[in-house]
């Protein structure tokens, strides 16, 4: 019996070692990577640059604290700073505690304005964490049940449609902000409209909201460029990042610029470790290798690939809604629940997950080549067209 607490359904294998967008299993079998860990391997498996890094980082300094200055911290803040025209950045160490930052942040810009009950508009089928706060911002009954009392101020919209929350300005004098992924991950890769991120920033800046962006999943290069709102031409009020920041090492990031930035005062919020050189100089390897491999001009053109790779050997299949997504973040909608189809790539040695119930999603590695890309969509595409062909199951 497993001592492991029981909060994972898991898959029957475990990896013993890793190499680019490759994993083996104990029995040397091999297995292509196109989920990357859930967008956090973003340069694969031992990416010899980082490792290196991780190595001589580890003999020099792991942790000292932050009641100390940290110079690794500083220069990923600059460099954070530099590549997201953000001004300020908070570090800790995971996608829920940035978003938990950040709400934090709203909540004492309120009280800056004078809103003494402060709300945050949040989407339908978002998902921002597993904490309380970030949970209660979560649309997802599944992930709320039975934790309720919520934390309150959050209110509910549709996702992409501006005129709810237009309707929510005109009616709700206590919002300060809106908390919104540019593209919903768990929620089945569903891409906002640039329209829709624009005219959110400009109702943000007509009622002094914070536009609060969670880029944890679609930020970071996959999408083509560092930052999803880089494709909108604008810059949000706060930015949350976690996931592939450090290559694989846990961090996570709250980034903010003008009145957002200023919010924190030394002892409004803290982290232990948060920001620790050895997280740190993870982060700024990891940056560093993505400008230097080209990782985001990769990621729109073997993403590109792979979308037209699906789509064209996926063409007048019945039971597929759509091939959506953007650069490295692709799902793939059917007609009926496909959790199964996790397991039979698994078989087949691929790595790949379902979201949403029927959304088959690819995150992956933003290494992979096009002779990878290749075998991933030649392989998922068999898959896809065996499941949906077979009879349906008798009952
Ligand atoms: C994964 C994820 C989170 C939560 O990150 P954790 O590190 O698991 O806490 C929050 N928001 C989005 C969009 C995510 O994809």
């Amino acid at each position: 019996m497993s001592h492991v607490m029981n909060t994972y359904a898991r898959l029957p294998v475990a990896f013993t070692h890793g190499q680019g967008v490759w994993l083996w299993d104990a029995q040397g079998k091999r297995y292509l990577d196109a989920l990357g860990g859930i967008a956090v391997n973003t340069l694969g498996h031992a990416h010899p640059r980082l490792v290196k890094t991780l190595s001589t980082q580890a003999g020099r300094l792991i942790h000292t604290s932050n009641i100390y200055q940290i110079t690794e911290q500083e220069n990923l803040a600059d460099k954070l700073a530099a590549i997201s025209g953000m001004d300020k950045i908070f570090f800790c160490n995971s996608g829920c505690e940035a978003n938990e930052a950040a709400i934090k942040i709203a909540r004492l810009y309120a009280k800056g304005k004078g809103v003494e009950n402060p709300a945050i508009v949040v989407m339908e089928k978002a998902f921002h964490g597993r904490t309380l706060a970030t949970l209660s911002a979560t649309g997802s009954r599944k992930v709320q049940a039975g934790f309720e009392p919520l934390v309150s101020g959050f209110v509910r919209v549709p996702y992409d449609d501006l005129e709810a929350v237009r309707q929510v300005a005109q009616h709700n004098r206590n919002v300060v902000a809106v908390l919104v992924e540019p593209i919903q991950g768990e929620g089945g890769i569903n891409v906002a409209h640039l329209e829709y991120l624009r005219g959110l920033r400009a109702l943000c800046d007509q009622y002094q909201w914070l536009l609060m962006l969670d880029e944890i999943q679609c930020g970071l290069g996959r999408t083509g460029k560092w930052f999803f709102y880089q494709h909108a031409g604008f810059h949000p009020d706060v930015v949350t990042l976690a996931k592939g920041l450090a290559g694989g090492i846990p961090i996570g990031a709250c980034l903010a610029k003008g009145a957002a930035a200023e919010a924190f005062k030394p002892g409004s919020h803290g982290s232990t470790f948060g920001g620790s050189p050895f997280a740190c100089a993870a982060a700024l390897a990891t940056l560093d290798i993505i400008e230097q491999d080209q990782l985001l001009d990769n990621a729109t053109k073997v993403g590109d690939a792979i979308r037209a790779g699906l789509t064209t050997a996926l063409a007048g299949i019945k039971g597929v809604i759509a091939v959506r997504g953007m650069g490295l973040m692709l799902g793939i909608e059917l007609d009926r629940p496909c959790t199964e189809l996790v397991g039979r790539a698994l078989e087949a040695g691929l790595l790949i997950n379902v979201t949403a119930d029927k959304v088959v999603r690819l995150l992956p590695p933003l290494i992979m080549n096009q002779d990878e890309a290749r075998q991933v969509v030649a392989i998922l595409s068999a898959l896809i067209r065996d499941f949906l062909l077979q009879p349906a199951p008798a009952h």
